[in-house]
C-alpha cells in the first residue's frame, strides 16, 4: 500500500511499520486526528471518543518475529493476538511473564493494546508488571518518525525510557509498531483455596511462600472472601496447598472461579487503588453504602490494593449512585485511597468527576504536549483524559 498518490482513507490497515509510519506522516500534514485500536477490546473503557479523522486496524501487523533468549523471548508485530503469542510459545513449554487478564487474551486483546492499556490480571504477586517484562519497542510517532528510544521520539526524553512512556499510555504519545517480552516457563500445576472473609489475605501477600495470586472477591449482597491461588512444581503445590487449609479456619480447595481474571463489571466500573492496610475499610465502606443506595455493589480486586467496583444491575441507571460512591471513597483521602471511573454508559460521564484528584497532571500535559504538540494522536483517551 503506497500512498503517496492515494487519497489517505478514513480506516486503514497498514502492512509493514513503514506503511504505518507513512500513514502517520500524512495524517499529521493534514492534521487528522488519529485512533488505533488492536482487538478493540478496551474501546468502551474511557468516555465515548469523537470519531477519528483516521482510524489504523493494526491487527495487519502481527508477525511473530523470532524467539531469541534460548526461548525466553519473543518479538512480534503490535497487532500480534497474545493467544497466538502464547501458541507459538506454548511448543517449548512456555507463556508470557507478565500476568495478563484471562478473558481479555479469549476476547482477542493484541500485544499493542495490552502494553498501551498495561493489563494487568490477578497472578502480580510473584510475576513483575507488563513494563517490567517489555525489552523493546518500536515506536511511530504523532509526525510519522519510528523510534526505538525515548531519544528518537523526541531529543528532549533522551534521559526516560521509551517503554515506559508508552506503557499504560492508551495510544495518546506514540503508536508501539512492534515490541519484544519476556517469557517463561508455563507452571506444572495451578490450585485455588477459598478461604472465608479477607483477614488472611494481608499476611498472606507477605507470607514465607507468597501465593501467586490473593484476590478478594465480595459479590452484590455478600460477604467477602479470599481465594488463593498457588501454581508450580506439583509436589511443592500440594504442600502449600495443605498448609493454607490447616492454617486458615473454614479453607478449602475449589476449581478455578468462573469470574477469575475478568472484571467486576455491573453498569459501570470504578477503578480503587487502596492502601493494602485499608482494605478492610474499604469493604466496610462498600457494605455500608449498598444499603444506603440501594444499588448493587460488586468489589473484586488483589489483596495488594488494586481493585474494581461494579455499581448497579445492567439496565440500571447508574449516574446518580456513581457519583454517590465515587465522593464517598474519596472523602477518604488520596493517602489512603483513589477511585477513578472506568467504565460507564455515556450519559454517566457527564454526570460525574471522573478522575478526582490528578496531582501529576502538568506532568502528562507536558509530555503530551513534546510529543504530540497538535494533539492528533488518541485525543481524549489518556489517564485524566490527557
Ligand atoms: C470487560 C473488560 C474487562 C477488562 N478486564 C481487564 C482486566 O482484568 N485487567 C486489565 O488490565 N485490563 C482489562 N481490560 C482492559 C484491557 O486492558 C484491554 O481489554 C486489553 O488489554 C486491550 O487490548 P486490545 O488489543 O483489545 O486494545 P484495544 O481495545 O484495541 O485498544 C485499547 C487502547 O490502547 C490503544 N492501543 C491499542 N493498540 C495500540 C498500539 N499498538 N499502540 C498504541 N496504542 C494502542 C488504543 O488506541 C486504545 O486507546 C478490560 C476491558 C474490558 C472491556
Amino acid at each position: 500500500m503506497s500512498l503517496t498518490t492515494d487519497e489517505l482513507p478514513r480506516l486503514a490497515s497498514p502492512g509493514s511499520i513503514a506503511e504505518l509510519s507513512e500513514l502517520m506522516a500524512r495524517a499529521h500534514a493534514e492534521n487528522r486526528t488519529v485512533a488505533v485500536f488492536g482487538g478493540g477490546t478496551a474501546f468502551d473503557d474511557h468516555p465515548p471518543a469523537s470519531t477519528p479523522g483516521l482510524l489504523i486496524d493494526l491487527t495487519s501487523i502481527a508477525e511473530v518475529a523470532d524467539h531469541f533468549n534460548a526461548g525466553d523471548a519473543v518479538r512480534a508485530g503490535a497487532g500480534t493476538r497474545i493467544s497466538a503469542l502464547n501458541r507459538s510459545a506454548a511448543p517449548s513449554g512456555r507463556e508470557i511473564l507478565a500476568d495478563l487478564p484471562p478473558d481479555r487474551i479469549d476476547a482477542g486483546a493484541t500485544l499493542g493494546g495490552m502494553i498501551a492499556t498495561a493489563a494487568t490480571g490477578p497472578r502480580q504477586l510473584r510475576r513483575p508488571r507488563l513494563a517490567e517484562t517489555v525489552l523493546s519497542v518500536t515506536t511511530v510517532a504523532a509526525d510519522g518518525t519510528i523510534a526505538r528510544t525515548a531519544h528518537g521520539l523526541h531529543p528532549d526524553l533522551s534521559s526516560r525510557d521509551l517503554r515506559r512512556l508508552v506503557t499504560g499510555s492508551w495510544g495518546t504519545r506514540a503508536i508501539i509498531a512492534e515490541a519484544e517480552i519476556r517469557l517463561t516457563q508455563r507452571p506444572e500445576t495451578q490450585r485455588f483455596v477459598w478461604i472465608p472473609g479477607t483477614e488472611a489475605a494481608a499476611d498472606l501477600v507477605i507470607a514465607r511462600r507468597v501465593p501467586d495470586a490473593v484476590v478478594i472477591e465480595r459479590p452484590p449482597g455478600s460477604p467477602a472472601a479470599t481465594v488463593v491461588l498457588i501454581e508450580g512444581e506439583a509436589d511443592e503445590v500440594e504442600a502449600e496447598v495443605s498448609h493454607l487449609v490447616e492454617w486458615n479456619p473454614g479453607a478449602t480447595t475449589c476449581g478455578e472461579p468462573e469470574w477469575w481474571g475478568s472484571r467486576a463489571r455491573l453498569a459501570a466500573t470504578i477503578g480503587v487503588s487502596v492502601a493494602p492496610g485499608f482494605i478492610p475499610t474499604l469493604i466496610d465502606a462498600v457494605d455500608r453504602l449498598e444499603t444506603t443506595i440501594g444499588y448493587p455493589l460488586q468489589l473484586r480486586g488483589n489483596a495488594t490494593g488494586s481493585f474494581e467496583l461494579g455499581i448497579g444491575a445492567p439496565e440500571s441507571e447508574p449516574g446518580m449512585a456513581t457519583r454517590v460512591v465515587l465522593e464517598h471513597l474519596r472523602s477518604f483521602g488520596l493517602h489512603f485511597l483513589a477511585a477513578r471511573l472506568i467504565h460507564a454508559p455515556a450519559p454517566v460521564w457527564d454526570e460525574v468527576d471522573a478522575w478526582g484528584p490528578q496531582p501529576g497532571r502538568r506532568g502528562l500535559e507536558e509530555l503530551k504536549a513534546l510529543v504530540d504538540p497538535r494533539g492528533i494522536l488518541a485525543p481524549g483517551r489518556g489517564i485524566a483524559g490527557v
